[in-house]
């Protein structure tokens, strides 16, 4: 009986332990789910910054709305 006893509070003990984990591991896992991802990188500073993230200006990639406009010449 004592060892019963002991064994549910070893089990409590690891239930509590994952509940007060966060339940998604770290980032590596979230970068497996959306897989590997282009980069690209700033026709104006250089940056590299994922593509989805990037502003398209013709043939040109930008970081930022800034930078597309310092780098394009102005209409
Ligand atoms: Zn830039």
């Amino acid at each position: 009986m004592k060892y019963l006893i002991l064994l549910a509070i070893v089990f409590g003990v690891i239930w509590w332990i994952k509940l007060s984990r966060p339940a998604k591991p770290p980032t590596s896992s979230d970068k497996a789910d959306n897989g590997p991802q282009p980069m690209v990188r700033c026709a104006h500073c250089g940056l590299h910054l994922p593509q989805k993230e990037a502003i398209t200006a013709g043939d040109l990639q930008f970081c930022s709305e800034a930078h597309r406009q310092l780098a394009e010449p102005h209409a």
